[in-house]
Order: C-alpha cells, then structure tokens, then sequence
C-alpha cells in the first residue's frame, strides 16, 4: 500500500510533461512551419454539415436537438487585414438565415443574401475579433500562438497525452490537444452561457490528409458545448491561395439578384413610446435587449430576464465578456421603477437563453417565476446559474407553470400570461397581454424594425404565424413589444404579416 502511494506521488515527477514550446513547434512544422504558413495570404475554408441549435440553447424544446443543415465559409486575406465568415443555416422555424460578415482594418459590414442587402463602412473591427475568426483554421491558430501573438502557454497532462494551455490577451485560457503525429485534435475553453453557467466549449478537427504545400489539412471540425453536439462540418476546401477569398472578403455586386425577396417590402414607425406606453408599464431596454416592468398595487412584475448570447463562430466566443452585463443594468432599472415594492412575478416568454439568462440575477425571495410547463427545467437551471451575484434566497423562488393560461389581477390592473403553445420558434410561448391598455409583450414570436422593412429579413414565417394566431382569438392589441424589436408594431404592421405572400427561401 504504502509503495503504491509513494509511486502515485512520484508518478508526476517521473513523467513529466513536454515543453509546450516544443509541442507547438512540432505542431506547427507538421503544417508546414510557421514562415510558409504566413506567406500565404489567400487562406479560404469552406464546409458544409448541421448545426444543433439546442447546444447554444436555441432550440425548439431545451431536451432535444433541433438539427439544421448548415454551410459555412471562411476566408483570410493579407495576414488578417480582412477576414470574412458567411454561414448558410436555417433557423428553428425553417427560415433561411444567410449572412456574410466581413471584418476589415478599415471597413466591416454584412451581406443578408436573403434580403438582398449588402454594405461595408468605414468601421475598423478590431484585430482581437478578427482573430476569433481566424482561429477557426488550425494552421493560423497555431501559427498565431507560436509567433507569440500574446499567447502564454503552459502545460498540462490530460488522459495521458500532452496539452497546451495557451492564454489570449483577453484571459481565455485555450487548451490545446494534439494526436501522435502532433497534428492539432482539439481545441477548449470555458464560455458563460446565460442561464447554464460556465460551460466547455470543444471543438474537434479529425480525418487530417496529408497536403503538398500545407503539411496536412483537416477533413472537418465539430464543435460541442457543454458535451452536447453543436456543428459538425466536413470541409469542401481547404486552401491558402485561393482566390475566391479575396472575392469572400468583398461585397457581391448586387446580393439582390441572388434572392427574390426585394427590397420593396413596406416600413412601418412606432405605434407607441418605447420607454413608457402607459403608466405604470414600462419598458426597458438593456445592452439592444427589452423586458417589461408593470406595476400593481402592491408589488411589481417582470416579463422576461434577457442577457446577451455569446456568438460560439469564433474561437474563444464573442461577447462572453459582456456575461451579466444586460442582468446587472436591468436590476438597477428595475430597483429605481419598482418604488421599494418587491417583485412578485417573473414571466419568462421561452427556454432561450437571451430570454432567461438573467432569472437567476433577478429573482429573489419572494419571486414566483411563470414559465411554460416544457420550460420548468430550464428556469430552474438558470435559477442555479446568476450571471450577477445575487440577493435573497433563491431555494425561495417557486417555478410555476402555466400550462394555458393565468391572469394576475388586483384593484388596479390586470395581466393575461397566454401559452400560445406550439409554434415555428419553439415547441412553446408565453405572451404577455394587458387588456385594459391593449399592450402586448412577447419574445420572440413577432419581429419588427420601426421604419425599417417589414418584415424584417427572414423573419415572415414568424410574423404571419402570430399575427394569424392573434387574429383567430380576436385580440387585437394597439402595440406589441418584443425583447428584440426597438420601438412598438401596431394593427397595420399585425395586418401586413398576415397579407403578405409566404416567400420561399431559394437556393
Ligand atoms: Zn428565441
């Protein structure tokens, strides 16, 4: 027994892990080495697979996968001066989101192929985001790190192979797996995801070939989050010269003739006042998210806890810093509305986390959160996961579902939580209506741009399913809220959804 402890306390010691160093440059020369992998000034990925919306939390149900096809291309032009990703992937309602981000060190913009839009502007995009995008190939990935890039590596053993922590300027401690032939296998690093805490994001390169001028290429990547599958990709190109990448970082001539959707879609302004649409009702916007606060007699209600989802197509996320930041500066808009009356409810319209990420900072002893029955888990976990410390107890905060639907009334108000139930965006929805006022607040299933095109891009499916929906119960609001839409949409905007022809996706 004893010789069997001493072995394990000396196994360390007796084994000790390679320079990281040394790993890297192994690494790195098994990709051809890092003076030819910085001469080519082309580089364009390009894959096709599915994604997993559940993983980001953005699924139709929080218990199963919703998968989508999905086609992604990367490309990095002149050492990272320009960098652009274009991804090609339906979203829950079968909407077609397709969009080109181009990022520039003197100019960024968007391509919407589905809108038919497409503009760069004199905004520089930093370097640090540039290179979130870039590290999405393995050769500028290690390439970086071995030129020093601000990257401090250490070691580490993990299931008896060599890793590599490196940690990025921004503190992001990436951790760096190779196989025998000291080829890249995956990379890790820990993200917050609002409303399920600190969760590992892995991504995974397999099937590597061997490359005449690039070493060896990856056949494809996966990427999991918190275990769970998110996006699995088999690359259809993997160069360093090509020249579709300078057409990648560009603007298409006129995206419009790709797409049939026109820009001859009609506007609409705000029907209401985005701040306070009647007394005692007020709503907040946060870091571009909106909740509603509205006061009774005695106590005040919240609909919805929103805080801002990490974008997981760079490596490590983007915005991840931003965790807490919406929930923090809603609690102080709420505590300086509420007048000392404590908050009773919490309605939560949907399990996304940009809707409830911020429960668990904002609920307190006292507080009843109102969720869909398929929701409770997912409450209950973002309960258990504050992006902000937190006041009063949170064993003391009871989950109630609303199966149908619930009225919270006092002499001076009254409130309906509706579950519209099965629709394009999720298996299920709570909308918030105040009859008296005619005010509704939802998240998610109507979305609108005061004076922009309506509806907005992709977004049709979702808006006629709703304003359908409204219709066939004879509600008829004056103005509808959203934690996405600035401004408020009113009867034409409701009876435009309806009207408007279905427009299918192409291509
Ligand atoms: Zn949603």
């Amino acid at each position: 027994m004893l010789l069997i402890l001493t072995w394990l306390a000396q196994a360390p010691v007796a084994r000790p892990a390679p320079d990281p160093r040394l790993l890297l440059d192994r690494a790195v020369t098994a990709l051809g080495g890092v003076d030819r992998i910085s001469r080519y000034e082309r580089w364009y990925v390009t894959g096709t697979g599915r994604e997993n919306l559940s993983a980001e939390l953005q699924g139709l149900s929080p218990s199963e996968p919703t998968y989508r096809p999905h086609e992604e291309r990367v490309a990095v032009v002149d050492g990272g001066r320009r960098v652009a990703w274009e991804r090609r992937t339906p979203r829950n309602d079968g909407s077609l989101r397709w969009r080109r981000f181009i990022q520039g060190a003197d100019s960024s913009g968007v391509v919407d192929w589905v809108a038919g839009y497409g503009a760069l502007r004199a905004n520089p995009a930093p370097m640090a985001s540039r290179l979130g995008l870039m590290r999405r190939i393995p050769h500028l990935l290690l390439a970086e790190l071995v030129s020093g890039g601000g990257a401090l590596a250490s070691r580490a053993h993990r299931g008896g192979r060599s890793v590599v922590a490196a940690t990025l300027p921004n503190g992001v401690v990436l951790t760096l797996g190779f196989d025998s032939r000291a080829l890249l296998s995956e990379v890790e690093y820990q993200v917050a995801m609002p409303g399920a805490g600190s969760l590992p994001v892995r991504w995974t390169w397999s099937a590597w070939r061997p490359d005449p001028n690039l070493g060896w290429v990856p056949g494809g990547h996966r990427i999991d989050v918190g275990g769970i599958l998110y996006q699995e990709v088999r690359y259809t190109s993997y160069q360093a010269e090509s020249d579709s990448a300078l057409t990648l970082v560009g603007l298409p001539s006129n995206p419009a003739r790709f797409l049939a959707t026109s820009n001859d879609r009609p506007t609409f302004p705000s029907v209401a006042p985005s701040g306070n649409p009647a007394p005692g009702v007020s709503i907040i916007s946060v870091r571009g998210l909106r909740a509603m606060l509205v006061e009774f007699a005695d106590h005040v209600v919240l609909v919805e806890a929103p805080e801002q989802h990490p974008g997981l197509e760079t490596i490590p996320a983007e915005g991840a810093a931003n965790h807490g930041g919406a929930t923090r500066e809603l609690k102080d808009r709420i505590a300086a509305l509420a007048g000392g009356k404590p908050l009773r409810y919490v309605v939560i319209t949907h399990h996304h986390d940009d809707h409830l990420g911020g429960l668990g900072g904002l609920a307190t002893t006292g507080t009843t959160v109102l969720v869909a029955p398929g929701h409770r888990q997912a409450a209950a976990r973002a309960l258990a996961a504050p992006p902000v410390p937190t006041d009063g107890d949170r064993t003391r905060v009871a989950i109630e579902p609303v199966a149908t639907r619930r009225v919270l009334a006092d002499s001076t108000r009254r409130m309906e939580i509706i579950n519209v139930g099965d629709n394009p965006h999720t298996t299920e929805n709570l909308m918030v209506w105040l009859p008296n006022e005619r005010i509704m607040f939802q998240g998610d299933l109507f979305y609108f741009e005061p004076d922009g095109p309506f509806p907005p891009s992709g977004r049709g499916t979702m808006n006629r399913f709703f304003a359908g929906w409204l219709e066939r119960r004879g509600i008829r609001p004056v103005a509808i809220y959203g934690v996405h839409n600035p401004g408020a949409a009113g009867a034409d905007a409701l009876r435009h959804a309806i009207t408007e022809a279905a427009t299918p996706p192409r291509g």
